[in-house]
């Protein structure tokens, strides 16, 4: 099988495992940098171009694409699409998954658990809108934010104010979303591939910390889900239509609470925390995908449709 992954950094832990387990299993891989490629539309001919090489070969892509380059990103995605290339992320799937509202109000509706989340057009009522989270303390999260950065912790509806209001004054979006406090500052990352989940991990904040992020200096640990965890990830990633995910949830009083659902999910942490080939998981799910397909070409024209 041709397989090629769209990643802009070779040496990236995730695009190295995932190439070097793909190469062992027999396959051609290449790694191609998603943003040098040239996209060309012309009627019933889709085309795509890296450094100039014509990429008709393929037989399944593998999607990295970093939050900041979503745009260019799944409409590359879209185009191999568009050429009955298989794509382990659907590129409206990935695009879905960036927008954070978006993907609370899709999550909302699969009935799996959320914290109390409001989000407004830089509403004036901000005493009001800490109200009906449950006041403070509460989560103030930039829109735009990943990794943990732009989530803020507003310990008093005082400070709560203020920081909504400066986000405001800046014209930054935010949400605003109730603090979990009994999570004691850890969340989990379960990893989903092909609706099993075949890793998870609990991450610990460093000392004093409420962001349980490892780029904040968090640490993971192998943990056995509960089946409601189990459950809440599996519907999480099933709404978000990802076949591979990575679904972070806290722990609350009342059961697990989705916070996001990631479209290109590290490997490093959970196979670390594991100790498990999870890279082998997503070759082996991109195996199966493009064997069904080939046996049953018409979901080939569906896939494409479905861009
Ligand atoms: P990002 O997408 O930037 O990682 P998250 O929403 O996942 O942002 O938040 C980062 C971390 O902050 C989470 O992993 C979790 O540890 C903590 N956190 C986020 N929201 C809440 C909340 N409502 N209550 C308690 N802790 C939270």
């Amino acid at each position: 099988m041709h397989i090629a992954i769209l990643s802009r950094n070779s040496s990236l832990y995730s695009t190295s495992r995932l190439y070097g387990t793909a190469k062992k299993r027999g396959h051609d891989v290449e790694i191609i940098d998603h943003l040098k490629c040239d996209i060309v539309i012309e009627q019933d001919n889709p085309k795509i171009y890296y450094k100039s090489k014509r990429l008709d070969y393929l037989d399944a892509i593998i999607p990295r694409i970093g939050a900041s380059v979503t745009f260019y990103g799944a409409a590359v995605v879209r185009q191999f699409e568009m050429m009955e290339v298989f794509s382990a992320v659907h590129s409206q799937a990935l695009v879905r998954s960036r927008d954070k509202l978006r993907s609370l109000q899709l999550l909302a509706s699969s009935g799996v658990g959320l914290p109390k989340t409001v989000f407004t057009n830089y509403s004036k009522e901000v005493k009001k809108l800490i109200e009906s989270v449950g006041g403070a303390p509460l989560i103030v999260k930039l829109l735009e934010g990943t990794q943990g950065h732009g989530v803020v912790l507003g310990p008093t509806k005082k400070a709560s104010e203020s920081i909504i209001e400066a986000f405001h004054a800046m014209k930054a979006r935010v949400i605003v979303q109730e603090f979990i406090e009994e999570s004691k500052g850890s969340d989990i990352r379960a990893f989903v591939v092909d609706g099993k989940v075949v890793g998870a991990m609990k991450r610990q904040g460093k000392e004093g910390e409420f962001r349980s992020n490892l780029h904040q200096g968090g640490t993971g640990t192998l943990i056995k889900l509960t089946k409601a965890e189990r459950n809440a990830a599996l519907t999480a990633a099933q709404a978000m239509d990802l076949q591979i995910a990575g679904v972070d949830m806290l722990q609350s009083d009342r059961g697990p609470l989705i916070l996001e659902v990631n479209s290109s999910p590290g490997l490093e942490g959970i196979e670390k925390a594991t100790e498990k080939d999870i890279a082998a998981k997503v070759i082996e799910y991109v195996e199966k995908a493009v064997e069904e397909r080939k046996r049953n070409p018409s979901r080939k024209k569906k896939a494409k449709k479905h861009a």
